[in-house]
Formats: structure tokens, sequence, C-alpha cells
């Protein structure tokens, strides 16, 4: 059933209270806050549409983890200041989160305005859902606007406690996200054929999503670390590469399930192995996957892997990517992860689904944002709605 969205809540000229995704690393200094303002930008669909309603806007967020307790440098207000120049007007930051101070404030707050409260974790009531945390929330507002996606895999007060005290509904990023990820899961057939770009440093983080897809795919293409896996489950030589010994009956039982489903099965044919875990490395060299000396390590896959991932991609209608295809932080071994990624952004009419934290950081490090669909913001949330949990934070909204 689809949850209510932003659209279908009466928020006009009302005190509306949206939860907001701002856990910036702000411990790298204020001047990093910038560099992630994609974060920020993602929020400004459903602040503008509030305003445009005449709503009251008051946004909250956690940053960090001050563990239920004040920590001044976790403090909101420098990401407010960022957010009020990206929106182009005011943004008041509140120094308390909850209490007659906050009550007062937003009491007198005049439609079209948009105040931050501060950081939701610095009350310890915030990670444990506590009702009367909820309560002194719900209490600042008429409605409650979800629009972290992100959090929506956590249980807590701002993500499950107050769709229960408030009319509530969706943001349009949250709708976003759970429409675009929501394509690959219920995959129609004008949208086939349905690649699966999978990698990533491990099988066993992967292996709900592999289950949940499988059915789904026409092609599932893996690199990265878990490819090692799956190519000593063939029977290669992998050298020194750590793989995981427990996963190789499933990583078996994942290509003999394919072979019957008739899915296509893309593993590497040629990798890039290196001495040492260090982009600084010797004997970094190109090998076929039977010719992986000993004692090297598998650190990317290799040229003609790359653009046979490619060429397989470029024959489906929809691609899901979920982890980069070699150790992409070291240049040395990001040239798989940065093909992929050229030749998904250079494919018209395809609709392109990037899920992960290090697959979405991967993207918009090569500057391919745009050129996906979309690459969602949640990276552990966006993990689970592929692996077809039930997020809480969503569950917890209203039907349409
Ligand atoms: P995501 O966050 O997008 O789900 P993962 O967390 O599963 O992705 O994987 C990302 C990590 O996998 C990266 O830090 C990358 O360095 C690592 N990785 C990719 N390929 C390899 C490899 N061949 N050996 C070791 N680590 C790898
Ligand atoms: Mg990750």
């Amino acid at each position: 059933m689809a949850k209510r969205t932003v659209s279908q809540l009466d928020v006009a000229g009302k005190l509306v209270l949206v939860r907001v995704d701002f856990n910036i690393p702000i411990e790298q200094g204020v001047e990093a806050i910038a560099s992630y303002d994609q974060r920020l930008r993602a929020t400004l669909p459903t602040i503008r549409y509030l305003k445009d309603q005449g709503s009251r806007v008051i946004l909250c967020s956690h940053l960090g983890r001050p563990g239920g307790k004040v920590v001044d440098s976790l403090r909101l207000a420098p990401v407010g200041d960022r957010l009020a120049k990206l929106l182009g007007s005011q943004v008041k930051c509140l120094s308390e989160t909850i209490g007659p101070r906050v009550e007062d404030t937003v009491g007198s707050m005049q439609s079209c305005e948009v105040a931050l409260l501060e950081n939701l974790r610095f009350y310890a009531g915030e990670e444990k859902n506590d009702p009367d945390f909820a309560r002194s929330l719900a209490d600042l507002a008429d409605c409650f606007v979800m629009d972290a996606f992100a959090v929506t895999h956590r249980a807590h007060a701002s993500t499950v406690g107050l769709p229960g005290l408030l009319p509530s509904a969706m943001g349009l990023l949250v709708q976003r996200e759970v429409e675009s990820l929501g394509q690959a899961l219920d995959i129609k057939v004008e949208a086939k054929p349905l690649a699966a770009l999978m990698g990533g440093a491990k099988v066993s983080d992967k292996i709900l999503v592999l289950e949940n897809l499988l059915t789904k795919l026409d092609h599932l293409i893996v690199g990265g670390g878990m490819s090692v896996t799956f190519l000593r489950a063939q029977g290669y030589e992998t050298g020194a590469s750590s793989i995981e010994e427990d996963r190789l009956e499933f990583a078996k039982e994942v290509l003999s399930r394919a072979t019957k489903l008739g899915v296509q099965v893309h593993l590497p044919v040629d990798v890039v192995v290196a001495d040492r875990f260090a982009d600084d490395a010797s004997g970094v060299e190109t090998v076929l996957v039977n010719q992986v000396p000993p004692g090297s390590l598998i650190m990317d896959i290799g040229p003609i892997t790359a653009n046979l991932f490619s060429e397989s991609l470029g024959q489906c209608k929809t691609i899901v990517w979920n982890g980069p295809m070699g150790v992409f932080e070291m240049p040395n071994f990001s040239h798989g992860t940065r093909t992929v990624a050229g030749a998904i952004a250079n494919l018209s009419g395809v609709t392109s689904v990037v899920g992960g934290g290090s697959t979405a950081e991967a993207v918009e490090e090569l500057g391919l944002m745009d050129r996906m669909t979309h690459v969602s913001t949640g990276g552990g949330a966006s993990l689970e709605f592929l692996e077809g949990k039930d997020l809480p934070g969503i569950a917890a909204l209203p039907d349409a």
C-alpha cells in the first residue's frame, strides 16, 4: 500500500515539523560543510513546497553521536547557515530542540518562515524512541513530514514516534527514494531487461539484497571484493585475497539458482592485482582470472571485464547498482568503478538507480550524480530497502 505523500497532507498555513537528514561530518570543520551540499540540496524540494503552501516550516535532524547530551561541536547552527545560503532565505537556528522557549519561538513564526531545531540526539529520548520526547516534539507542530530517508531504517522518536502523534506524510525526497528504489523490486515487463550491478567489499553484506533481487533479474553482474568469493567458488586461485570461506556455498548456490532462473551471470574475466592493500603497492598488474599470482590481492576488475560489464548494462532498461567494482578510494584501483559508472551515465532511455553509501560517494566523486536517474541518499536504509525489509520510519506513516 502506498504511503501518504506531502501533497495529500493539509499543510497550508500550518506549523509543519519536517524530519531531515543534516547529518554532516562536521568534525571535518565548518568549512567542509559546503562539500556536503548534496545532502542539504536533497531537502530543498520539500522545504520549498511547504513554503509555497504558506506553511511554517520547523526542521529537525540529528548530527553525529552526542550520546544524549549537549556537545557544542555538534550543534546544527553552522549547517542551518549553509542551508539558508542554498535556500536563499533565512533559517532561524534554535539552540534547543524541545521545551517552553522552543514553543514560544515556533509559536511566533510567520507563514513561509523556516526554523531549525537543535540536534535531536542531544536528548537520550530520541534514539530510545521515548514517548515523552516524541510528545514534546509533536507539541511544537500541527503535522509531520518525514523527509530523512537515510534514517528510515531506525526506530527513533523522530522517525517512528512522531507519525503516531501527528497527521503525517512522506516528504518529496522520501517519496522519490521509495519510488525509485521500488522500481527494481516491482519491476514491470516494459522496464526489463533488469540488471543488478553488485560489488563492494563482501558477499556477506549483500546476501539479502542478492536473495531479494535474484528472481527479478535478467543480468547479475558481480565485481568488487565480493566477486573474489564467486571466482573462488568457481575454482579459481585468488592469490592472497581474503575470501569468505563461509560464503562459498552461498555463492555456488546463487550461481546455480541463476542458471535455473535464466539469469545471465557476469563475473570478472580479468582483474587488477597488487602485492599489498595500498595505492602505492608494487606488483600492480592486470591479469586474467586464471593467472592471479600467489600472494597477490585482487583490487579491481580489469579493463576487459569493465568493457564486458558495460556492454551488458547497455542491453538493459533498468539498472540497480550497489557496490564499487574495486578499491575505488585508491586511484590505481578506481578504473573499474570509473568505467562502469561512465558507461551507465552515457546510456539513454535507461533507469539507473544507485544504492549504498560508498557507491553513491563514488558516483558523486566522479561528478555523475545528475547522469543517474536516482542516487539514493540513504546508505544503510537503501540496502535494507533493496533487501525487501520494511523500513520502520516509512511503515509508521499512514497509508494514502
Ligand atoms: P556500499 O556502501 O555502496 O554498499 P560496500 O560498503 O559494500 O558498498 O563496499 C564498499 C567498499 O568495498 C569500498 O570501501 C571498497 O574499497 C571496497 N572494495 C571494493 N572492491 C574491493 C576489493 N577487490 N578488495 C577489497 N575491498 C574492496
Ligand atoms: Mg558501505
